[in-house]
């Protein structure tokens, strides 16, 4: 039986479609500027979130890390969330290979910092001080949409002393989708979004299925700086546009279809919901957070990869869907955790569980 990946949007395939555009794809050699397939997809991202230009780079990580080096010098810092993936789950890239301090800040439970904490963090220019230079953000976090007025009100309060910003939109298409709602416009809810940033990070090998890659977005100053230290990191890709054709692919193609991993989303929390022993925590466009009782997580994991169901999660669960998944593979995990529910407890068979991000 085809297991159920729940685990993460990264783990899909190519589909059918894309691998033939893959094998279309016209290439040339990157560092010299001259793959047309990846010139083309950073010219189509550029436009998507209305910036001057565009840099395809070998992943999320990597556009970000190339984004705060090129926004920030030796001594800057920027001011990131406590449970940002920049700042947490990004190797401290900014600060080891970068030296640029990270200013953490606290996040409630949607994601959101408060405007006081960021006021309070922003340092004035005495020599005791690194110079705050740039605010990031992220949307999607943890599956959850950042709302207009906070986005308006964090990104305005950071241009008015002068820093830049920055987007982590690993899954901001997800966010975009979210936005426009049945009917809406996906890629002018995006626009609303990425134009109240400096520069924006999205994923092409998430939710948009393509198997590697990512994009930096700016003005076509700050992309010739991150140009440079994507060289650095080992990011200069040689026929590159075996993989742009791909995301230019998931462009064309998989954008709206996000509107079916967020309704597959909500039947998974609906049916979580009604069982006993799990409590779901946020269901927010294509991430379902649950908490298991009694400490019983990591077992209820491992018999769900006994079913061919699989998920992450140390303490709660995180089910993840995407275009590898369906209607009936969703009820296929449903049913796996009642069974589990359904059996009587065993003793001392804790797993451990793992975490993904
Ligand atoms: C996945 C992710 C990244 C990093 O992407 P990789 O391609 O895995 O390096 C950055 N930010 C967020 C919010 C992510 O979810």
């Amino acid at each position: 039986m085809k297991t159920v990946d729940l685990r993460s949007d990264t783990v899909t395939q190519p589909t059918p479609a894309m691998r033939e555009a893959m094998m279309a794809a016209p290439l040339g050699d990157d560092v010299f500027g001259d793959d047309p397939s990846v010139n083309a997809l950073q010219d189509q991202i550029a436009a998507l979130t209305g910036k001057e230009a565009a840099l395809f780079m070998s992943s999320g990580t990597q556009s970000n890390l190339c984004a705060m080096m090129a926004h920030c010098g030796r001594g800057d810092e920027y001011i990131v969330g406590q449970n940002a993936h920049t700042y947490r789950y990004e190797g401290g890239g900014a600060a080891v290979l970068g030296s640029i301090q990270p200013q953490p800040l606290a996040q409630d439970a949607q994601g959101q910092m408060r405007l006081a904490d960021l006021e309070a963090a922003i340092k004035p220019d005495d020599p005791h001080f690194a110079r705050s230079r740039l605010l990031c953000l992220e949307n999607t976090w943890n599956g959850h949409p950042m709302p207009d007025a906070y986005l308006d009100s964090m990104t305005a309060l950071a241009r008015q002393h002068g820093l830049a910003t920055h987007l982590d939109g690993a899954r901001v298409f997800n966010a975009a989708v979210a936005a426009a709602g049945v009917g809406g416009n996906p890629l002018a809810a995006l626009r609303a979004i990425t134009d109240r940033f400096d520069s924006v990070s999205v994923c092409f090998s998430k939710g948009l299925g393509a198997p590697v890659g990512s994009a930096l977005c700016g003005s076509r100053e700050l992309i010739d700086r991150a140009r440079r230290w994507r060289k650095m990191v080992g990011g200069g890709l040689r026929q590159a546009g075996l993989l742009a054709a791909a995301a230019s692919h998931a462009l064309d193609h998989h954008v709206n279809r996000l509107a079916d991993d967020h309704a597959l989303a909500q039947r998974l929390a609906k049916g979580l919901a009604g069982i006993n022993g799990i409590t779901v925590r946020t269901a927010q466009t294509n991430i379902v957070f649950a908490d298991v009782a009694d400490n019983r997580g990591p077992d209820l994991l491992a018999h769900l990869e006994r079913q061919g169901v699989l998920a992450t999660g140390l303490i709660g669960l995180r089910f993840v869907t995407h275009l590898g998944v369906d209607a009936a593979g969703v009820d296929r995990a449903l049913a796996a955790v009642r069974g589990f529910f359904d059996q009587p407890v065993a003793a001392g068979s804790a797993s451990r569980g793992r975490a993904v991000y």
